[in-house]
């Protein structure tokens, strides 16, 4: 499949959203997330609104699920962040798609702790098409030799490259 070669996770799709360098730089393995602070507030966050439910669903080293509520059959993906964003409804999709690609049917559910809001995801009519052209787009992307252009500096607000992009 598609999203085998080269491995393409559900962070990767919100990293296209969000801007394609960052995309290419973590899927070229130049990681920054562990200096993040950001992302440390994400765990703390996450751990301490969800503690007791089964976190983190590794399914075929591809995708990793925050959790599955298996009664309800949602996919449930935590974000730290105080805005909506366009990449956390697409992550969320490719989940579903994903798991339908497996003969599984699921929704999914984005929730926000700080804003004390959730948002539920579902793949609409168009939806797998698109994904299936975001991902070669992803392909394309990753496989370059050389990392897109920078964004403004509006998009890089709380992003763990900001200092490897603007230092
Ligand atoms: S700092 Fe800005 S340009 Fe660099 S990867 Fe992050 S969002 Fe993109």
């Amino acid at each position: 499949m598609i999203f085998e070669n080269p491995r393409i996770t559900g962070v990767m799709v919100n990293y296209y959203f969000h801007c394609k360098r960052q995309l290419w730089l973590f899927a070229n393995q130049i990681t920054m997330e562990h200096s993040s602070e950001l992302v440390l507030i994400g765990k703390i966050l996450s751990d301490a609104f969800y503690k007791n439910r089964d976190r983190d669903i590794n399914i075929d080293n591809m995708i990793m699920i925050d959790w599955f509520d298996f009664d309800g059959g949602i996919v449930h993906e935590v974000k730290k962040s105080d805005s909506f964003e366009e990449g956390h409804i697409w992550q969320v999709k490719y989940y579903i798609y994903y798991l339908k690609k497996k003969g599984m049917n699921a929704k999914g559910k984005i929730n926000y702790p700080k804003l004390r809001r959730e948002i539920y995801v579902e793949l609409g009519v168009g939806d797998e098409e698109k994904i299936v052209e975001l991902l070669n787009e992803i392909v394309e992307i990753v496989r370059g030799e050389i990392p897109p252009v920078k964004t403004n500096r509006v998009e890089c607000k709380g992003c763990s490259y900001f200092e490897f992009c603007w230092s």
